[in-house]
């Protein structure tokens, strides 16, 4: 389950797997053989993420005739980053003092720059790390709001973890021993003055959003190559002009309602987006709950942005 939420197929390699040579032959035994031992260390390295995963302690759980199979499967993971990532303690104590692998710029202090720069610098890389702003953190910013002593801490950014299966960071949440919070499922919404939206009429509504969006893409198929200069608000209102949806006041404003909701998820205007591309990033999506990280206080907000910046094992600072 681990390997499928990661994006590895269940009976096939990866074209990165291809390209490292991970097994001699495709499609035979020995692939299968390579896979079972792939998902062997990739639910070893999860059960426990707070340790290193040595390729030492993988052989001593597999028959000597897997070993070659289970060194490029274990090669794989650690270089790609599946494996031994974030920030466990025995990674910094790991990194090399004196770099061997030459030097890497990586311009901006996001999470994808400070991953990058945190994983290189463990593979001996020296790095540095160039931020256009006077902070690190990128889209992600915590402001804290009120006076000394009773803070809140509002995210003006990323918050949410969106699908916790094999989220690289759920797994910096378990490493900081942060608890996640659920996000709920049901979101009851509530008419202009108050007053909660009938529950059938809800259902429908939503039901009727999602079929007009598979007709989206059933369309876009025999559209080909001219569905990427329409706009995704022009094909969604001719198809609920064409089904006669959504007519009544209550039932326009409900649509209306999930098609600003796409509109946020997409961060911008239906009108803007394009037919064929507004859902390229579905393939990326997460499964599972959605959380947000247990902040008790704001120091601990700061201690996840604190580790992904520093390589060192002293305690974050206060702000
Ligand atoms: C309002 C909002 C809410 C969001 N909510 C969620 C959420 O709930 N869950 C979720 O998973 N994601 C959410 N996201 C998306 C998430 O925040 C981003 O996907 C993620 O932070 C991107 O990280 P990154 O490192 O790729 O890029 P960024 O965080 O954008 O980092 C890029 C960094 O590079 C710097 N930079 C750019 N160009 C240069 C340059 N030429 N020289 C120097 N520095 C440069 C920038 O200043 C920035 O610090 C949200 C985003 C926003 C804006």
């Amino acid at each position: 389950m681990i390997a499928i939420s990661l994006g590895f197929p269940i009976d096939a390699l990866l074209e990165e797997e291809i390209r490292a040579g991970v097994v001699r032959q495709l499609g035979g035994k020995e692939q299968n053989d390579y896979i079972v031992g792939k998902n062997h260390i990739l639910a070893r390295w999860r059960s426990n993420v707070e340790v290193w995963l040595s390729k030492g302690q993988i052989k001593e759980t597999v028959s000597n005739e897997y070993e070659h199979l289970i060194s490029a499967a274990y090669d794989f993971l650690l270089y790609n980053g599946y494996i031994n990532f974030g920030v466990l303690l025995p990674l910094t104590s790991l990194m090399p003092e004196l770099t061997n692998e030459g030097s890497v710029i990586i311009v901006g202090a996001g999470l994808a720059g400070l991953s990058a720069a945190k994983q290189l610098m463990s593979f001996g890389f020296k790095v540095i790390v160039l931020e256009g702003r006077n902070r690190p953190g990128g889209r992600v910013y915590t402001q804290k709001m009120g006076k000394k002593g009773q803070f809140a801490a509002v995210d003006l950014g990323g918050s949410v973890i969106t699908g916790i299966h094999a989220n690289p960071l759920g797994v910096l949440a378990r490493q900081l021993f942060i608890p996640l919070h659920k996000v709920r499922d049901n979101c009851p919404l509530y008419k202009p003055y108050g007053a909660p939206v009938d529950k059938g009429i809800d259902s429908n509504i939503e039901l009727i959003h999602n079929k007009l969006l598979d007709k989206v893409m059933e369309l876009r198929k025999i559209m080909g190559g001219f569905a990427n200069d329409i706009s995704l608000g022009s094909v969604l209102e001719r198809l609920r002009q064409l089904y006669g949806v959504a007519r009544s006041t209550e039932e326009r404003q409900l649509l209306d309602w999930h098609l600003a909701n796409l509109e946020y998820a997409n961060v911008g205007c239906l009108s803007d987006l394009s037919t064929t591309f507004w859902d390229q990033d579905d393939p990326y999506e997460m499964g599972g709950d959605h959380c947000f990280l247990v902040l008790q206080g704001v120091q601990q907000e700061t201690t996840l942005q604190y580790s992904l910046i520093t390589s060192q094992t002293s305690p974050a600072p206060d702000s």
